[in-house]
């Protein structure tokens, strides 16, 4: 029975930072929902101890369910039959104990079905789940794009998709195309709208996971003739309607219990999400943002579950006629192991604080005019989740690649072998730094 939150709290440190006072009464409103839904804080320190119960929830099953999964899911993944992807007998395991416990759509308002969760404590489930299983983490945690449609979909569309990720559907960011990968400003799958207005999609998308979700934020050309990021917009394509394909799933090096897709539209029908033409300039900067923070926190995770698996095998393993954690190398190894983990999820709650607060700023900024002060503080936030976001993403990801690496090294000759965890942890951790 572990529980991957209680078992380490350097997690509850982090989230009694003294801001966390702040990001809470500015989330909740003076706790005015309280009035509404029995579920709802009635102060700070009620809306901490949710925090609390809801992050040991998403421990208990973290240790209990994805840890123990995760290995056949490694080996098992998922396939394609007939177009549509079949997701490995654990991952529907975990997804259906995510749904159960309420996990999905964590940040959203409690109107729309969500925990009305801040930015830091989700993370911090993110930063969980990825110890777990990173492969899982991908699906679980495309939750995020829910975050897109919240701050740039109109009032109908909240409505009607905010609320199916609440009650468990999956999401996918559908971005990339064999000729636009880094250089998104090349994207060319097309949109065309048709005489009453509606519109679909056409062209390919490769690289996509989870890409058979049921709910898909694309990246399309809506302008034509135009070769650069202006002419893109962003759309909803939902999964009921049909018209995308997936041809086919990449047999991938790591992270295999996630799908990645590579994806047909035929005239797809899809919603116009926001403005048409501030598909790139703004919305996906927004979404690439969040899947910074989510990578950042998917890194950690398998820092994390590298270096306890390091330091259990260096207790445990005696050369010598002692136990080779003993050895100045070896705990030096391990020392360093432990600071590179400790920077890294540092980094990563500094950050999701400050995109808390002028997140929840921009929030408040649709509700009533903001105080003079208050644009100031959003200003100020905004920049540091600008400076901040990157570093946690970079440098997360370099130090969980060097952690499994040295995960590896400590084990030996062992380390090589399929028979320990470490070896899942080093291919997972090679994505991070390229995605
Ligand atoms: C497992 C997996 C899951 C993914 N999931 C998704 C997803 O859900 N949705 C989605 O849309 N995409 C997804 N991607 C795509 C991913 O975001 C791209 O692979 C990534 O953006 C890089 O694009 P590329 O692979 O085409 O590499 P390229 O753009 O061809 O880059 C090749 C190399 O050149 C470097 N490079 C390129 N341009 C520059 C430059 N201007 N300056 C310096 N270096 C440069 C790159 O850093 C890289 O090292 C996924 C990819 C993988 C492998």
């Amino acid at each position: 029975m572990a529980n991957f939150y209680t078992d380490n709290p350097n997690l509850k440190s982090h989230l009694q930072h003294p801001l966390m006072k702040k990001i809470v009464e500015l989330k909740e409103r003076n706790f005015a929902d309280a009035e509404k839904y029995d579920y709802a804080p009635l102060d700070f320190e009620d809306a901490m101890d949710s925090y609390d119960k809801v992050l040991e929830v998403v421990g208990e099953i973290c240790g209990d369910v994805i840890a123990e999964n995760a290995e056949e899911v490694d080996h098992t993944g998922p396939r394609v039959e007939n177009n549509r992807v079949i997701y490995a007998e654990g991952t529907k395991k975990n997804l259906e104990a995510c749904r159960k416990a309420g996990l999905m759509g964590m940040s959203m308002p409690r109107r729309l079905g969500g925990l009305n969760f801040p930015i830091t404590p989700y993370i911090m489930a993110a930063d969980i789940v990825s110890r777990a299983d990173a492969g899982f983490e991908n699906l679980w945690g495309l939750q995020d794009c829910a975050e897109t449609i919240y701050e740039f979909a109109d009032e109908d569309q909240k409505e009607r998709y905010i609320k199916r990720v609440c009650e468990g559907e999956t999401m996918s960011m559908d971005l990339t195309e064999p000729d636009a990968g880094s250089d998104l400003q090349s994207v060319m799958l097309k949109a065309t709208q048709k005489e009453d207005g509606s519109w679909v999609l056409n062209g390919v998308k490769r690289f996509i996971t989870n890409g058979d979700s049921d709910i898909h934020l694309v990246l399309a050309r809506s302008e034509e003739g135009t070769k650069d990021g202006r002419g893109l917009s962003m759309f909803i394509y939902d999964k009921r309607n049909g018209g995308v394909n997936v041809r086919r799933i990449e047999n991938k090096m790591g992270i295999k219990g996630s799908p990645t897709c590579e994806l047909v539209y035929k005239d797809a029908p899809a919603e116009l999400c926001g403005s048409r033409k501030l598909g790139l300039i703004k919305y996906v900067m927004a979404l690439m943002n969040g899947a910074r923070l989510g990578i950042a926190a998917q890194s950690v995770g398998i820092s994390e579950a590298a270096y306890r698996e390091a330091l259990e095998y260096a207790k445990d393993r005696k050369q010598f006629g002692k136990p080779i954690i003993e050895f100045p190398a070896v705990a030096e190894i391990l020392s360093v192991m432990k600071a590179k983990l400790d920077a890294s999820r540092a980094l990563l709650y500094a950050c999701a604080r400050f995109v808390d607060i002028y997140k929840i700023y921009d929030d408040i900024a649709k509700e009533r005019p903001l105080t003079k002060e208050e644009k100031l503080e959003a200003k100020a936030y905004s920049k540091l989740a600008d400076a901040f976001t990157p570093l946690a993403k970079g440098m997360g990801s370099e130090f969980c690649n060097q952690n499994t690496y040295d995960c590896i090294q400590i084990h030996g000759g062992s380390g090589f072998m399929k028979d320990y965890r470490c070896e899942r942890l080093y291919r997972d951790a090679r994505i991070t730094s390229i995605y």
